[in-house]
């Protein structure tokens, strides 16, 4: 009998983590095949480091030899559209059929939403934009020394799905900055339109994230929605105006590729059923990641999205019963360079936003320590490790011990 062919869509962490529970749980049960039109996996979140002296290239994994190794047909290749009646995807000219599909092709930035975003600001989406900012904050550096301020505006807009990074790049920036002998030199105002800063992960992380701008004198503005961005000024929806030297922002999200023929809402993210990951009105297809509608963009949210399609599409091919579904619990941990925060957010959708669980009081965890650094450097090398050998991160016993670990550090390092 022929074996159920499942395709995916994408070769990030939604995709590669889909396709790797997939052939753990089923074996050769089914007929796997992976289309990205990246040669490589890159570990975004390590990005951040980039600006700071990481070469790119460290965070790339190349897709072919995992993907063979668990004999998973690689096409490296741009998807275009799907027919889910033909239950067919066209991918750079051949159409190919599927049993079950898996959508996973990520977010894209829309700056052009923002009047001169995209010309004055540096983004920190691509490795090439945290190219550029490295190379802009050398500049920052040098004029300092030549005993100029700067001064280095911080900008978060309406409909940015993922915050966190800018926030990583303040703090780093503000511990460089101290170490090459120059802060002082430099003014760092940080704005962004949420109500509370990091605002999806709850009123903890706005405390923390408070008291270390005072700490770092960085000033900080909540409720700050860009109107116009100009060569030298940003102004706000408030009246206010902010002049900058250097705007770093993390722009407004849109889908990576809008799928039409798919329920998507207006930036093109595919309508899914929250706990299976099935697109509304077509069973057989599956949106995980940053590419489908949960509000909140992130690659544990990704891990787990991809876990409940792969347990849901086992599920049918094996007959069985049990499935638990995608619960949204965040885990992140922020770098700062000299500490770092660690947070685990357990979130329920309020369409269209998701906001912190208000019955979850012992799983809401927030914690600050040097130590988190070292979890952070822990993750950066064991994802590369799993993928590297074609095994699912969030699967299986390593990541059972990893859960305890994890328990036992913010048991300790949180509260
Ligand atoms: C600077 C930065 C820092 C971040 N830090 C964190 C963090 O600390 N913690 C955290 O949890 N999250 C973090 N994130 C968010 C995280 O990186 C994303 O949420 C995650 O990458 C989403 O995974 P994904 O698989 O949905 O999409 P992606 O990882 O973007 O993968 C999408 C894949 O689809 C492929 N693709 C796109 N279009 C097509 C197409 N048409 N056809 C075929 N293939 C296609 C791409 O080549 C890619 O392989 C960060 C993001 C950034 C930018």
């Amino acid at each position: 009998m022929a074996r159920p062919h499942v395709v995916i869509l994408g070769g990030g962490f939604g995709g590669l983590e889909t396709a790797f529970v997939l052939r753990y749980r089923l074996r050769d049960r089914v007929q796997l095949t992976l289309v990205s039109e990246s040669p490589y996996f890159l570990f975004k979140p390590n990005t951040i480091y980039i600006p700071f002296g990481l070469e790119p290239e460290r965070l790339q994994i190349a897709l072919r030899r995992p993907l063979e190794r668990r004999n998973i047909t690689f096409i490296q290749a741009r998807a275009s559209a799907v027919d889910p009646e033909k239950q067919t995807v066209f991918v750079d000219g051949q159409s190919l059929r599927y049993d079950f599909l898996v959508i996973a092709t990520g977010a894209g930035m829309r700056p052009g939403e923002v009047p001169g975003l995209q010309e004055h600001a540096h983004s920190i989406w691509t490795p090439s934009d945290m190219l550029r900012l490295r190379s802009s904050i050398g500049d920052i550096v040098r004029t300092a020394r030549e005993g100029k301020r700067v001064q280095v505006l911080f900008l978060v807009p309406p409909n940015n799905k993922c915050s966190g990074p800018l926030y990583e790049i303040v703090f780093m920036l503000d511990t460089y900055l101290r170490r090459q002998g120059v802060r002082e030199r430099i003014g760092i105002v940080y704005t962004t339109y949420e109500n509370s800063f990091i605002q999806a992960f709850g009123p903890r992380l706005h405390e923390v994230v408070s008291r270390e701008f005072e700490r770092r004198n960085i000033t900080g503005y909540t409720q700050y929605v860009v109107q116009e961005v100009t060569p030298k000024s940003v102004f706000y929806a408030n009246g206010n105006e902010i002049p900058y030297d250097v705007l770093i922002t993390f722009p407004p999200y849109e889908a990576g590729i809008r799928f039409t023929g798919l329920p998507v809402d207006e930036r093109g993210f595919i309508l899914t059923d929250p706990r299976t990951r099935q697109v509304q009105g077509y069973p057989a297809i599956y949106a995980v990641g940053d590419a489908s509608d949960f509000p909140v963009k992130q690659a544990f949210l990704a891990f787990l999205q991809a876990d409940a399609a792969a347990e849901h599409i086992a599920m049918h091919i094996t007959g069985g019963e049990e499935f638990r579904g995608f619960e949204p619990v965040s885990m992140c941990i922020m770098e700062m360079l000299d500490t770092a925060t660690f947070a685990q957010v357990p979130l329920v959708l309020e369409s269209p936003v998701a906001q912190v669980r208000s019955d979850a009081d012992g799983l809401y965890k927030v914690g600050v320590s040097p130590l988190w650094r070292l979890g952070k450097k822990f993750l950066g090398l064991y994802l590369p490790f799993r993928f590297r050998a074609g095994n699912p991160f969030h699967v299986g016993l390593p990541w059972r011990i990893i859960e305890k670990g994890m328990k036992l550090m913010s048991g300790l390092l949180a509260r």
